[in-house]
């Protein structure tokens, strides 16, 4: 008997020590298993890329999740004798690494406005570096069994290096421009976004009636009206015939008297207001839309910090925020508000991060033009080329692909992968440079300057899958891609799964994933999304300490269906803190009552001990499915019921009184042994660390000669 299995189980003299074992076994990396003869060379492949892990703070619950499922998947094929790659990565994470380092200079009474980019940048990359460590030392913790000889950054220079051909092949194929475009913007962190940084509000304001010479236009925004000089209507629109297309007419309004020029555009809602309203072009989406149209002039009324231009007079250099009251009050002694309705409802669009009212601008920006590539993606979704689990997610998908629009990939921050182009001087020509050799401008010959923006990082790591495998021309770009599934946050599903889905079809011309798995949030115990803020956030390390790293993982998994969100608690963890306790319990009495006995090579089973075997064979067999259609929280749920209610309750009970009567004792020893191996194999890709341990303390006693259980053969 082991000295170790008189004490209870101790995940803290254990986990580190086995995880160590299996870093060093080598196994972990596909190519060593083929070597050692656990993998047949020609075996099928499955490779699950993880999510690359933002390296700027600890691990998260959300991130405790990932690594969970992730490393069951891939327990489980490898020891179905698939060639298993689970490839980890860092992400940079653009904006949101930035944003923690902000914080942090904020405490420090800096700014980053105030510190030379490069020096902001050196300063990012230490602080991200430094976090690199921490974060995958924490990856460990949870047990991941992922292949770090190929682990990928996505500033490692392969990685830049592919994303620059990318751009390139895209700018070549007219997929990329540059433009004067209406872009999302944040005053506060001074950089654009895609339309997805956007979070939507429901806001009580004002809306205004405003009386613009003959018409009456309802607006909610005043202080963006000083240079409206475009009255719109619906050609259609019966009030509106005696006015045509073109007409100029004079009027007074906010800062003195202005022309105005009739506008007729079928896009005008004839039901919103009095079905006329005037444009500001530079400032809202549809209105540029309206300009772009009939080619309006566009002009800027609000700067990047959300003050007045000159445009507004005697408003010049106030805040918006500011302004309207007073600009309000000015039309109101012009008598130039016919009323205001004070309980307009709308949705307002603001800064994802910070809440900011987004202020849309007009700016030269690189844009990918998604309708081709959401074609050729819509193409495969809807032949079931990518499978969906849950299902709800392939609509919702096609929903966002059906209606997509181009994607600003300019940001205004330092953090990121460089966009490699050259902009002119002059004439503000854009012109992609990946070899940096562009000195004058292609259309007027005037001076270039670098692009100083950086790329959106969903521009990079949307070619995570090809990048990671060293597309073109490695040879785990042939082995490896397509890509077996895809496992990440429903919320990312279009930031980065459909960006994936169109960047690996487009530069591969095949599909990055078969299977696109997603998980739901990880909520506190009441149900509430953890916030640092409503302090509710739960430690995955400091439950994995607490409880050890299985007890978290499997409590991780059981009752959590894809989806859907999962409360966790620290009492549902310490809950399975015992099931190790009782596999460990369990393994002491199978071993003191088989000592120095051999098993035949037939089992001779009496007949319930027959049944029980068979009982068992089925499970494995039911069990087996679920996990190929991975449904892992029932698996979880089976084997700890399984392993409670049956072999230990049931089974060990009856083998006790057996060979303590010595009636059908061989019996009862056969099926002990028989049971408790199956089951170590079966709960491994849940319970890694108990299992493998127990494994070590057994093998010598059983005909089992495998050396780790990790590469054991699954039942089958
Ligand atoms: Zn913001
Ligand atoms: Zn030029």
């Amino acid at each position: 008997m082991d000295e170790k299995l008189l004490k209870p189980y101790d995940p803290k003299e254990t986990e580190d020590k086995i995880y160590k074992l299996w870093e060093e076994s080598g196994f972990f990396n596909p190519d060593v298993c083929v070597k050692k003869g656990i993998t047949k060379p020609d075996a099928e492949t499955f490779t699950l890329i993880m999510p690359p892990t933002n390296a700027n703070g600890s691990l998260h619950a959300g991130h405790g999740l990932v690594m969970a499922i992730e490393d069951i998947m891939v327990r489980y094929k490898r020891m179905q004798g698939f060639k298993t790659l689970w490839l980890p990565g860092l992400d940079h994470a653009g904006f949101e690494t930035q944003i923690v380092y902000e914080k942090q200079l904020e405490k420090e009474g800096r700014t980053r406005f105030e510190i030379e980019s490069k020096k902001l940048y050196k300063e990012i990359l230490d602080f991200t570096l430094k976090n690199s460590k921490n974060i995958k030392s924490q990856i460990k913790k949870m047990g991941a069994s992922c292949d770090w000889s190929r682990e990928k950054f996505t500033l490692d220079d392969n990685i830049v290096k592919t994303v620059y051909q990318t751009f390139k092949r895209m700018y070549d194929d007219n997929l990329i421009y540059r433009g004067n475009r209406i872009v999302s913007w944040c005053s506060k962190h001074q950089t654009s976004f895609s339309d997805l940084e956007i979070k939507d509000e429901e806001r009580i304001d004002s809306l205004y009636y405003l009386k613009y010479g003959p018409f009456v236009i309802a607006t909610s925004r005043p202080e963006t009206k000083f240079g409206d000089k475009y009255v719109v209507m619906h050609p259609d629109d019966k009030r509106y015939k005696d006015y045509t297309h073109g007409q100029k007419i004079e009027l007074e309004w906010i800062n003195g008297p202005t022309t105005a020029t009739i506008i007729k555009d079928n896009s005008i809602d004839m039901e919103f207001g009095t079905g006329v309203m005037t444009i500001t072009p530079w400032h809202d989406a549809t209105d540029f839309e309206i300009a772009e149209r009939h080619k309006l002039d566009k002009e800027q009324i609000i700067d990047e910090f959300g003050k007045l231009l000159p445009i507004a007079g005697e408003f010049t250099g106030q805040h918006i925020k500011k302004a309207r009251t007073l600009i309000i009050e000015k039309l109101q002694k012009k008598g130039l508000i016919e009323k205001i309705d004070e309980n307009y409802k709308h949705v307002i669009r603001t800064c994802y991060k910070c809440g900011t009212t987004i202020e849309p601008q007009i700016k030269n920006q690189w844009f990918v033009k998604m309708k081709p590539l959401a074609e050729q993606a819509l193409e495969k979704i809807n032949n079931k080329k990518i499978e969906y689990i849950p299902e709800h997610y392939q609509k919702i998908t096609v929903h966002w692909l059906e209606n997509i629009i181009d994607w600003n990939i300019s940001r205004q921050i330092v953090w990121g992968i460089p966009i490699p182009a050259k902009i002119c001087n002059k004439c503000e020509n854009g012109m992609v440079d990946i070899e940096n050799i562009i000195s004058k401008c292609e259309k007027c010959g005037g001076d270039v300057r670098t692009d100083s923006d950086t790329f959106d990082t969903w521009f990079s790591s949307g070619q995570w899958p090809f990048a990671t495998l060293g597309y073109p021309d490695n040879n785990d770009f042939k082995t490896f891609y397509p890509t077996n599934v895809m496992e990440t946050a429903g919320e990312i599903i279009f930031f980065w799964v459909s960006r994936m889905i169109m960047l690996g079809l487009y530069i591969t011309g095949e599909i990055p994933f078969k299977t696109v798995y997603l998980h739901g949030l990880v909520l506190d115990a009441k149900g509430q999304k953890m916030s640092k803020s409503k302090g509710n956030v739960i430690d995955p390390l400091i439950l994995t300490e607490k409880f050890g790293t299985d007890a978290f993982r499997i409590g991780m998994i059981i009752g959590n269906t894809p989806g859907t969100s999962l409360a966790l608690s620290e009492d549902k963890i310490r809950g399975y803190k015992n099931f190790a306790n009782k596999i460990w319990n369990a393994t002491r009495f199978v071993l003191e009552n088989t000592k120095n006995f051999t098993p035949p090579e037939t089992p001779n089973y009496d007949e319930e001990d027959k049944k029980s075997d068979e009982e068992l064979k089925l499970l494995i067999k039911e069990i087996t499915k679920e996990m190929d259609e991975y449904k892992f929280y029932i698996v979880a749920e089976k084997l700890y019921h399984y392993f409670w209610h049956t072999f230990a309750d049931v089974i060990i009970e009856r083998s006790k009184v057996k060979i303590l009567k010595n009636q059908n004792a061989d019996s009862a020893k056969i099926l002990l042994n028989t049971q408790l191996t199956t089951l170590l194999k079966l709960l491994h890709p849940f319970i890694p660390f108990v299992t493998e341990e127990i494994w070590s303390i057994i093998k010598k006693d059983t005909k089992e000669k495998n050396d780790l259980l990790m590469v054991a053969k699954w039942p089958a």
